[in-house]
């Protein structure tokens, strides 16, 4: 019925499964950090950032100080890795619910943010036949994360 695609290339057989999920895993030992300088992986130590060398001082150090010398030596710039902060994403197409879910996790990997868009079946139902969108909200009684209303459809995490 569905097919998996990564960047438009199948990357698996059409036929594999009615209900197909698809997941993107975070590599738990992945760099969470990475010097804006330099771009080497680093590690906060107690005394400052380390390269994967275990370097503290930058090969590529910019000193923002215009009267500074290419030879001053200074410590790496970190800045948080590109979603790092996910622990999976992933999508499921399910044909007995007539649903998609798409589900984030950003704190515990065994649970995740899910959104679903499902058909209520045909029937003698007010809303048969209509699509609903059923997503995180504050009041969950067991929410993968606290969420925070900002305003309507947005929510701080955490
Ligand atoms: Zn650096």
């Amino acid at each position: 019925m569905f097919s998996l695609t990564a960047n438009g290339s199948p990357i698996l057989p059409a036929d594999v499964d009615d209900s197909p999920m698809i997941v993107l895993e975070n590599d738990e030992d992945a760099p969470q950090w990475r010097c804006t300088a330099c771009g080497d992986y680093l590690t906060e130590m107690p005394d400052g950032w380390t390269d994967e060398s275990g370097d503290r001082v930058c090969c590529a150090y910019d000193p923002t100080d215009p009267m500074e010398t290419e030879s001053v030596e200074g410590p790496h710039s970190p800045e948080r890795v590109a979603l790092s902060w996910a622990n999976n994403a992933g999508v499921r197409a399910d044909t007995e619910e007539d649903s998609f879910t798409v589900t984030i996790s950003v704190g515990d990997p065994r649970g995740a943010f899910a959104f679903t868009v499902r058909r209520i079946p045909d029937g003698d139902h007010e809303h048969a036949g209509c699509l609903v969108l059923h997503s995180p909200h504050p009041e969950e009684s067991a929410p993968h994360a606290r969420l925070t209303e900002l305003h309507p459809g947005t929510f701080l995490i955490g």
